[in-house]
């Protein structure tokens, strides 16, 4: 499975923004493409993960959730 890239272009395809977990913590640090750049330095509840729904999901092939949590795909 190719790696994400941790790219401007990719960042912004990423809607982490978006997700009901994302929190203010993740948003005051700027966080996002966790796929790529590995988990979130933030505590935050579980509420769903919408990277099913992201380009990066189909582009790479990616076949899990929670990056935040789990860390980069490799
Ligand atoms: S797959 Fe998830 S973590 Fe990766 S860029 Fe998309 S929304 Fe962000
Ligand atoms: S990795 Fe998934 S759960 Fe975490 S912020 Fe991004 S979309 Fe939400």
């Amino acid at each position: 499975m190719p790696q994400v890239n941790d790219t401007q272009e990719n960042l912004q395809k990423c809607i982490c923004g978006q997700c009901p977990s994302y929190n203010q913590c993740m948003g005051d640090k700027t966080e996002g493409l966790y796929c790529a750049r590995g988990k979130s330095s933030c505590e935050f509840e579980k509420n769903g993960c919408v990277c099913g729904a992201c380009p990066l999901t189909s582009e790479y092939g990616l076949e899990q959730l929670y990056y935040c949590e789990i860390g980069r795909d490799e």
